[in-house]
């Protein structure tokens, strides 16, 4: 059953492609107006707007770079100013960024991937509580992934910005609670997306990562999308403070599937 989301004002941030483009598409059919946040894809942003609207769904395209601190609060600030108020607000722009051992990252490099997603978030969500607060209303739900909690070999900038980001979850949902707001994280494990063209376009990449999967393939957008479109619903009113994870088991140790 599809979530019921009528009457709800969204925003999401990096809505212009993969996860973020279901996640918008999933909102709007559940009823809920949506503005979609793109950083550098005008053209592929305003024909998924042009689509949607056809279809009857109210969105709007919204540009920044959602880790520059006065462009992401003026994107949130203009969203309520034109609905008059946001009841959800999905983080989920984000970069992987280059492969480096820590040691010969670049520090320019390093430092983007954690504002991306790390900052940007915080930025974003700061700017929502605001409206939030004096309303006692609203939820965040922000984007992780397994690399919140598995470490990864080469990304180091990715993994303690996503763990970062799901600790900033857990302290936001203690700080919020009490004036009713949730504010949770979805983690997804290898979902196919534009992100990781570069392992599931290579048949020998893509038969390594599936060795990682309990479940034994590759997420699709979809899934994710509705797992979100469920959680910032009424529907999952008492889920907060909590990273859930829409990963085919990717968490559990697939190589233990073998013997300990
Ligand atoms: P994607 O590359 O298709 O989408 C990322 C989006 O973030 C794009 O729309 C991009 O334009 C946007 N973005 C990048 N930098 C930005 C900035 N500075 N300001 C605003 N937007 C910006 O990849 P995706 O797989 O859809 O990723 C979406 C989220 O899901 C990311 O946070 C990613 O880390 C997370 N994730 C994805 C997977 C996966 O397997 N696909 C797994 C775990 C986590």
């Amino acid at each position: 059953m599809a979530a019921d989301l009528t009457g709800k004002r969204a925003l999401v941030t990096g809505g212009s492609s993969g996860l973020g483009e279901d996640i918008t598409r999933e909102l709007a059919a559940s009823g809920a107006k949506v503005g979609f946040n793109y950083h550098s894809e005008k053209n592929k942003a305003e024909s998924i707007a042009e689509d949607l609207k056809k279809n009857g769904a109210d969105v709007i395209t919204m540009q920044a770079d959602v880790s520059d601190r006065t462009l992401a609060a003026e994107m949130v600030s203009d969203i309520i100013e034109k609905w008059g108020g946001i009841d959800i607000l999905v983080n989920n722009a984000g970069i992987d960024g280059r492969y480096a051992l820590s040691w010969e990252a670049d520090l320019d490099e390093w430092e983007r991937v954690i504002k991306i997603n790390l900052f940007g978030q915080f930025y974003c969500a700061r700017e929502a509580l605001k409206y939030m607060i004096p309303k006692k209303s609203g939820v965040i739900l922000n984007i992780t992934s397994v690399h919140e909690t598995i470490p990864w070999t080469g990304y180091s900038s990715y993994t303690v910005a996503k763990a970062g980001l799901s600790m900033l979850t857990k302290t936001i949902a203690q700080e919020a609670g009490p004036f009713g707001i949730r504010v949770l994280s979805l983690a997804p494990g290898a979902i196919k997306t534009p992100i990781n063209k570069n392992v599931w376009g290579n048949p020998d990449t893509l038969k390594d990562l599936l060795e990682k999967i309990p479940f034994g393939r590759m997420g699709e957008s979809s899934e994710v999308a509705r797992t979100v479109a469920f959680l910032v619903s009424d529907a999952a009113s008492y889920i907060t403070g909590s990273t859930i994870f829409v990963d085919g088991a990717m968490v559990d140790y697939a190589d233990f599937s073998h013997g300990g």
